[in-house]
């Protein structure tokens, strides 16, 4: 009798978890942030898998058959548009599931509606240049992910009808905290308006333009190209010039040639991970953004403080 009584109720448990986990919507996105904010628009009612871990180079992710697999099964499928994902092409073709190709709803690329920057005039990558169509980075200004969250919203609402009412609850919640979140970066940010920063990999115009920093140059001569000597001596000799004197690191990027920058020019690195997950305190889109603004704020300080201490009787008025 008791054995019996387990039984159904092991039977009632398994029911119920498959009930659940069969209305859940399976949803795969290329990059962590994206994961992070599809579960907040999402809540319970998605599955949610991401393709990147996050600290690696997005443009440079291969399609293994264990990702096609992945994108095989999915009812949405995030991810950037443009040519931050040069390997998306590959993974619809090998996954074969026609509910996520180009035009259908369970097609969601994240660039709709948004105002690109860096829009190159002519269009090439004769040299392996990347970028072509406008600067792909634009998760990194939190106003854009606003944008992304509504957009996801109301794709959620329409492939998921009977629980749009949530969706929109779920958003309104994000982009309440996302605007209290954002006063409180930028407040942290506003002594160090005009800052001037050399960057890696050139994944900052959307964050730049928000934060009020001045990306005066980068390691890579063009996006997607390795750095030749005569291009570094070139970018040294810029930041002696500006007095710059902080380097914004990709978490992927060689850090040896950021690192020898650095002793020519007295440089702090800054590590710099573009998405949530790459570093392990960038949790969350929250948590990424205050790792963000927290240790550029550190090194700024600590640039400004040498700096004074370097000019005891002129001071420093920048
Ligand atoms: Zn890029």
């Amino acid at each position: 009798m008791r054995h019996l009584w387990i039984v159904t109720v092991l039977a009632i448990g398994w029911l119920t978890t498959s009930a659940v986990a069969h209305a859940q919507l399976r949803v795969v996105t290329t990059t962590p942030t994206y994961a992070d904010l599809a579960r907040r628009i999402g809540g319970n009612r998605v599955a949610v898998t991401s393709i990147m871990r996050g600290p690696e180079n997005i443009h440079r992710i291969v399609a293994t058959p264990a990702k096609v697999a992945l994108v095989a099964q999915a009812d949405l499928f995030i991810h950037s548009g443009l040519d931050l994902e040069l390997w998306v092409p590959a993974l619809l073709r090998g996954a074969r599931n026609a509910k996520i190709l180009p035009g259908r709803p369970g097609n969601f690329n994240a660039a709709r509606g948004i105002r690109l920057k860096e829009i190159p005039r002519a269009v090439s990558r004769a040299q392996g240049e990347m970028h072509i169509y406008g600067n792909p980075h634009y998760v990194l200004d939190p106003i854009n992910l606003i944008i992304i969250g509504r957009n996801l919203r109301d794709r959620l609402s329409e492939i998921d009808p009977e629980h749009a009412a949530e969706y929109h609850r779920n958003c309104a919640g994000f982009e309440d905290r996302m605007k209290r979140e954002l006063l409180r970066w930028l407040r942290q940010m506003r002594p160090y308006r005009g800052l001037k920063v050399v960057g890696y990999h050139n994944v900052f115009p959307y964050f730049a333009d928000r934060f009020a920093l001045r990306v005066i140059g980068y390691v890579e001569p063009k996006p997607g190209i390795e750095p030749s000597p005569g291009h570094v001596a070139r970018l040294i000799q810029l930041m002696r010039r500006e007095r710059c004197r902080i380097i914004l690191l990709n978490t992927w990027a060689d850090r040896r040639t950021a690192e020898s920058i650095a002793r020519e020019t007295g440089a702090v690195i800054v590590p710099f991970p573009e998405w949530v997950g790459g570093v392990p305190e960038a949790k969350d889109i929250f948590s990424h953004f205050d790792f963000l603004v927290g240790n550029i704020v550190r090194a700024a300080q600590q640039v400004r403080a040498e700096a004074t201490d370097a000019e005891p009787v002129r001071g420093d008025e920048s």
